[in-house]
């Protein structure tokens, strides 16, 4: 019989009590309509226990930590193993984090620094390394043909004028009969005159030889004598004007530059040890990016309006910093060279770069050893970020500049690597963002996570993915209190016939996405001309006036460089009068007709606690506002601010607002638990001691956007936002859903955090010029059969308030979509 996992009574979120078997070391996909419980099925009850059971077989911290992380709402689970989700969000916070690091490329690379790096003088560009006197005789017998005649020097660096005298009598008393100062030879019997200077750069001679066999005796003792008389520093030069200088200890023969002991710690810009003394390994300058500093301020301007800045983060570009040039890198880590790259250097580089750069190192047999397991770890990482559509990021790429599907093929890239079995993994939407010809490398890569024998279970709507699935589990039949069932669990080749099942009418056709029957056309356009940024080959488009335009391509195609880099960046700077710079590009023509630009990508918002839809829709202002002006709180003299969760105040001081604690696991991702002083409500006790019609300020919060706009109903403006969220298909999410904790609807957070609000904001009337707003959108986000809705809901916002142009994004490729709007 076929090993399962057999879950019963599941309860969590909306999920109605259902008993489901999962097979095991088997590719599952659950599919369904946003919000019909997927992310509840697959995250919150799979993905939760497992990593709980997980914990709880670890040491005595783990356990109290997984105590602490809520258990899922489900009588029993059979048959589950340990499990790892590989989510779009979530990803640590470290600033320090890059692409490099999460995949470990970083780590073996720093090994291999370590163990074959050559320190390389930052003064003068010479290698440094210590040398025996054996090796200076085989470096001799490389460098120099037979029979050469050498002088053997032993330096006395710059010696002043006035201490020359007293030096050469104790020189010719120690038996030496001749020096170099300043490059020209000087008997010493009888006194030299040396031409008037300050100072002058003295070298002993101590012997001059022909290099042969016969007098390799003499040689090692002349550099024997050399060495000592040089204070650990011998020099050898030819008449032909050949010369190199040894040291015993690692330091640069020419300016005494002490190299750096070698240690894997020197390269971690993690660690004190190798990270820039004044970036402190962030790599920019000013602030530091780090703790709730900047979260706060960004916060509570965000919501402390009521309407928020229209355009959130990117335009904040962080200078670079001047001491590591961005490299994040002590000066000491970065003059260790290998296969004549240094470190940082290594890691602006691309994959297939990278991978150039290490099989062309060539060591002799014991540097060969050391080589070849951290060799082969590399390569077969940089393969797997190739495979996975990322053939373009570097190794130093911030992760924090990553898309959520990025983030995750990153993530997945590390997995396959660390050879794991009998693993639950847990993935959303990992088609999210992906070409076709990528999309399919994406599923032969999870096949072979599934065929070292792990249990794969993907949240998905992709209809690739269902078909070439073992096992498929469509939840429905609506979303919200609608949804929470199975309604079909099989292979997929039988849900077609699932009458049931809408995912099913979409598989076998009987439901089709449908196309718009016109199109709108523009006479007008506006142009950008030779953009020429990254890999951009100084191309020119045109952008119509009042039109959807969808930028499609492969993975590293150039689609951000040419609309986000370049376009936005122009248009925002010209139009919005932003600072910021834009990739070179020579002209843009005919944009005055815009009055604004508007972006809306995936990676500004959704990445801290601290995101919720009241905020970013600037709904909670409003709120807020509503809640000091009851009576209890104008006696308290409470300002709309004291039911601010950002600011200090009102808000719980123990999570500082959050609600939740994060918990660092050190070998494993971070996780969050419920805040003990508040439960998860974010607020102190004399905030919620403030209520409107029974309900606190936290439980407000507590509410779905359905349910909000009746309890507001009272209030116009409240109202108005949030039936604009219904209208849009948002009705089912919490006001006051975070955005990292474990969410109810994964379609929230990987697609709709990001854009549908910004989207929904962008559509509201106000004035009478043009508007553009840019979607940096990767796909179309919710499942296949709620797609056939979104005309409606756009039809509808376009009567409402002018959108000129509806032609929604049927395309399942990677958009970047560009729509004008007419407000
Ligand atoms: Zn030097
Ligand atoms: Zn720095
Ligand atoms: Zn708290």
């Amino acid at each position: 019989m076929e090993e399962s996992i057999y879950i019963h009574g599941a309860r969590q979120n909306n999920l109605k009590n259902i008993d489901l078997r999962v097979p095991r070391n088997r590719f599952v996909v659950i599919t369904g309509v946003s919000g019909s419980g997927k992310s509840s099925l697959a995250f919150d009850t799979l993905f939760a226990e497992g990593q709980r059971r997980y914990l709880e077989a670890l040491s005595t911290y783990a356990r109290q930590m997984a105590g602490r992380l809520n258990a899922p709402l489900v009588d029993e689970i059979e048959g589950l193993s340990p499990s790892i989700a590989i989510e779009q969000k979530g990803l640590p916070h470290n600033p320090r984090s890059t692409v490099g690091t999460l995949t470990e490329i970083y780590d073996y690379l720093r090994l291999l620094f370590a163990r074959l790096g050559t320190i390389y003088c930052p003064n003068c560009d010479l290698p440094v390394r210590s040398w025996t006197v054996a090796e200076i005789v085989a470096d001799l017998s490389e460098c120099l043909p037979p029979k050469s005649r050498i002088l053997l020097l032993a330096p006395l660096g710059q010696i002043l004028e006035n201490n020359l005298p007293n030096l050469v009598k104790r020189l010719r008393r120690d038996g030496f009969g001749r020096v170099r100062a300043d490059g020209a030879i000087y008997e010493l019997d009888p006194l030299p005159s040396f031409p008037r200077r300050p100072s002058h750069l003295i070298e002993i001679v101590v012997d001059r030889l022909v290099l042969d066999e016969e007098k390799r005796r003499r040689l090692i003792d002349s550099l024997e004598l050399a060495l000592r008389a040089g204070k650990g520093t011998a020099g050898i030069a030819t008449p032909e004007g050949w010369q190199r200088f040894y040291c015993e200890s690692a330091r640069c023969a020419l300016c005494g530059y002490t190299g750096p002991e070698l240690t894997p710690t020197l390269f971690s810009f993690q660690h004190p040890f190798g990270m820039c003394p004044s970036c402190r390994g962030l790599g920019h300058a000013g602030s530091d990016g780090e703790g709730a500093s900047c979260d706060e301020s960004a916060g509570t301007a965000a919501d402390s309006q009521e309407e928020a800045p229209e355009v959130p983060g990117l335009i904040s570009e962080p200078s670079t910093c001047p001491a590591c040039k961005g490299t994040r890198l002590s000066e000491a880590a970065r003059s260790v060279r290998l296969g004549g790259l240094s470190i940082d250097r290594v890691s602006a580089l691309n994959p297939a770069a990278v991978a150039v750069w290490i099989k062309g190192l060539d060591f002799d047999e014991s540097g060969r050893q050391i080589l070849e397991r951290p060799q082969k770890e590399i390569l077969s990482r940089l393969d797997n970020l190739v495979e996975l559509g990322l053939p373009y990021l570097t190794l130093d790429r911030s992760s924090n500049t990553l898309s959520g599907g990025e983030a995750q093929r990153v993530r997945l890239a590390h997995q396959i690597s660390s050879h794991l079995s009998g693993v639950l993994y847990v993935l959303d939407e990992p088609s999210v963002g992906l070409h076709p010809r990528d999309h399919r490398r994406l599923l032969d890569i999870l096949m072979r996570l599934r065929d070292a024998g792990n249990s794969l279970v993907v949240v998905e709507h992709d209809r690739e993915t269902i078909l070439r699935s073992d096992h498929v589990i469509d939840m429905g039949p609506g979303a919200g209190t609608q949804g929470g069932e199975v309604v079909f669990s099989g292979p997929p080749d039988q849900i077609a016939n699932c009458p049931g099942s809408l995912t099913g009418l979409y598989i076998s056709g009987k439901k089709q996405i449908q196309t718009p029957r016109h199109r709108k056309k523009s006479g007008d356009f506006f142009r950008l001309t030779g953009a020429s940024g990254h890999n951009l080959k100084s191309i020119s488009a045109d952008f119509p006036y009042g039109c959807m335009t969808c930028v499609t391509g492969v993975s590293g195609s150039g689609k951000s460089t040419l609309i986000l880099d370049t376009l936005y960046r122009a248009l925002a700077r010209k139009i919005n009068n932003v600072q910021t710079n834009p990739a070179p590009f020579s002209t843009l023509e005919n944009a005055e007709r815009l009055a604004k630009v508007i972006l809306v990508d995936q990676s500004p918002i959704g990445r801290t606690p601290r995101s919720i839809p009241a905020t970013y829709t600037g709904v909670f202002g409003l709120i807020r506002q509503l809640y000091s002006q009851v009576p209890e709180a104008r006696a308290r003299g409470y300002s709309p601010a004291r039911f601010s969760f950002n600011a200090k105040g009102g808000r719980c001081e123990n999570c500082r607002g959050e609600g939740l604690q994060r918990i660092e696991m050190y070998f494993l991702p971070d996780i969050y638990v419920t805040c003990p002083a508040c439960q998860r409500s974010r607020y102190n006790r004399a905030t919620l001691d403030i209520t409107y019609r029974g309900h606190s300020i936290a439980s407000a919060l507590e509410m779905t956007v359905y349910e909000a706009a009746v309890f507001f109903s009272n209030f116009r403006a409240i109202r108005y936002k949030l039936d604009a969220l219904i209208d849009v298909g948002m009705g089912y999410i919490r006001l006051g859903q975070p955005a990292t904790t474990l969410s109810e609807t994964s379609e929230w957070d990987t697609y709709g955090w990001a854009s549908r609000p910004p989207l929904f904001r962008g559509v509201r009337p106000r004035g009478s010029n043009w508007r553009l707003n840019l979607a940096g959108v990767d796909r179309e986000g919710p499942s296949i059969s709620s797609m056939s809705q979104r005309p409606v809901c756009t039809s509808k916002i376009s009567a409402n308030s002018c959108m000129s142009c509806a032609n929604w994004l049927t395309s399942r490729t990677r958009l970047l979509s560009l729509s004008i709007i007419r407000t």
